[in-house]
């Protein structure tokens, strides 16, 4: 899961980046509102934001303004200084999905932002299933068929874009960035070598490739009904 962080307070931004990282979250911060737009409205794949709203540049309601204007519906939650109802009634507005108050706790901003994915896959439960695969993003456990397998972070959050979005056709670009980001040196092939790595540790038919588009995992098992 990418997660777009726009935040100005540098230890704060920190303090999020390295907890949100410690979990399976891939995670590129801006501290800068214009900057924040532009990557929002420039096509870029991000799962979730967690939006500040007092930024130099356009200011943290301007940017979620800005980016549902131009037809982005990427989750948004809101981290407020002010405990202002007025805001959140105009956040609301304005299309964010959950506030958060500062100062809050670590733990709580992780377990809201795990609600507010759940939210926008359409779950009841965070657990994802399909194929006889098990994934919980709260404790990064998997299982296959009852066995638990150990992935590495990146295959973890690779499986999990596949299981949240089954069927769905991801070109290379678009994984490398949800895995990687932005700032992160990346080899050519470092998606098909994780690919390759899934299909070993769980089943071969796990994830097609589409060659020359990308790669997609099935609802079901080939030549099966759904
Ligand atoms: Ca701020």
């Amino acid at each position: 899961m990418r997660i777009l962080l726009v935040e100005d307070d540098p230890s704060l931004a920190s303090g999020i980046r390295l907890a949100l990282k410690s979990e399976h979250y891939t995670v590129d911060h801006l501290a800068d509102g214009t900057a924040a737009l532009a990557a929002l409205t420039d096509g870029e794949p991000f799962n979730a934001v967690i939006l500040d709203l007092g930024l130099p540049g356009l200011d943290g309601m301007q940017v979620l303004a800005g980016a549902r204007r131009h037809g982005s519906r990427v989750p948004v939650l809101v981290l407020t200084a002010r405990d202002a109802i007025d805001d959140r009634i105009a956040g609301l507005d304005t299309g964010a999905d959950d506030y958060l108050v500062k100062p809050f706790e670590v733990a709580e901003l992780k377990a809201r932002l795990r609600a507010l994915l759940r939210r926008s896959r359409g779950q009841a439960s965070s657990v994802l299933e399909c194929r006889g695969l098990r994934l919980d993003p709260a404790t990064r456990g998997v299982s296959y068929r009852g066995e638990p397998i150990a992935l590495s972070r990146r295959e973890f959050t690779l499986l999990e874009e596949f299981m949240s979005h089954p069927g769905r056709v991801f070109t290379r670009d678009t994984l490398t960035r949800l895995v990687y980001g932005w700032d992160e040196d990346v080899e050519s092939n470092a998606i098909e070598v994780h690919v390759h790595h899934l299909r070993r540790k769980l089943f071969p038919g796990l994830i097609r490739t589409l060659r020359g588009i990308g790669y997609v995992m099935d609802k079901t098992e080939p030549g099966v009904d759904a």
